[in-house]
């Protein structure tokens, strides 16, 4: 019956598992269990299950899911993983524990901004178009060290902890992966948010720190 929970335990096997082999030490593996379309039944069963790391694509969407649920579990932590608009960005701040899709000088300096206010402190990835697709989001590679640079300016001092991709579908996801974690290298950031159902034990392989995954965990979102 438990499925939800098996799901979760099964994956967390196969991470532990993937780990040793490639020499890496499984706690370094967060897994962010992707909730967006998924039904509340489905979180509280995960919840269940003791975990607590979650990721939503949708400001809106995280509040339906999980306004209600921060209050009632202190130790839950949230990802933003989707595209993040300057007029969602206060929203976003007073919910999220990480934001992972920092792509742009504005929205960077508009996370600052609001985080001042608020009063909060939160870390943030920088998300890397390493396909340089033009229907995706994220800062072009050769875009990237300016943007690190300014997220690391005095007037902004984002808590900048690593980098995120989604690579092209149609792509081996090896040699995007490892893009990534050499880009991260080069300056020094070596959380790396990638891999997500299908292909999360090549990203362990090329060392992520942290694997999206959803339909996996919950089952089709009928997307
Ligand atoms: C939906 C989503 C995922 C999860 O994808 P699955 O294939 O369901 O595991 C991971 N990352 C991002 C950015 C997403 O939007």
């Amino acid at each position: 019956m438990a499925i939800i929970q098996d799901n979760v335990n099964n994956i967390q096997e196969k991470i532990n598992k993937t780990a040793k082999d490639w020499g890496r030490v499984p706690s370094d593996i967060n897994l962010v269990a992707v909730s967006k379309k998924q039904s509340i039944d489905k979180i509280k069963e995960s919840l269940d299950s003791g975990h607590r790391l979650f990721g939503e694509n949708k400001v809106q969407e995280a509040y339906e899911h999980w306004a209600d649920l921060k209050d009632n579990y202190e130790d839950i932590k949230l990802h933003m993983i989707g595209h993040l608009q300057t007029n969602k960005v206060k929203e976003a701040v007073a919910l999220f524990d990480v934001i992972e899709t920092v792509d742009s000088k504005k929205i960077a300096k508009k996370i600052s901004d609001e985080l001042n206010k608020q009063e909060k402190s939160l870390s943030c990835f920088i998300q890397v178009n390493t396909g340089q697709e033009s229907q995706k989001y994220g800062v072009i590679p050769d875009e990237l060290e300016d943007l690190i640079d300014y997220c690391r300016s005095d007037d902004v001092n984002l808590d900048v902890i690593g980098l995120m991709c989604i690579p092209p579908s149609d792509e081996p996801y090896g040699l995007h992966f490892a893009f990534l974690r050499k880009l991260g290298e080069k300056h020094g950031l070596f959380q790396l948010s990638m891999g997500m159902s299908s292909d999360y034990d090549k990203a362990i392989m090329a060392g992520a720190s942290h694997i999206r995954i959803g339909t996996a965990i919950f089952g089709d979102r009928g997307d």
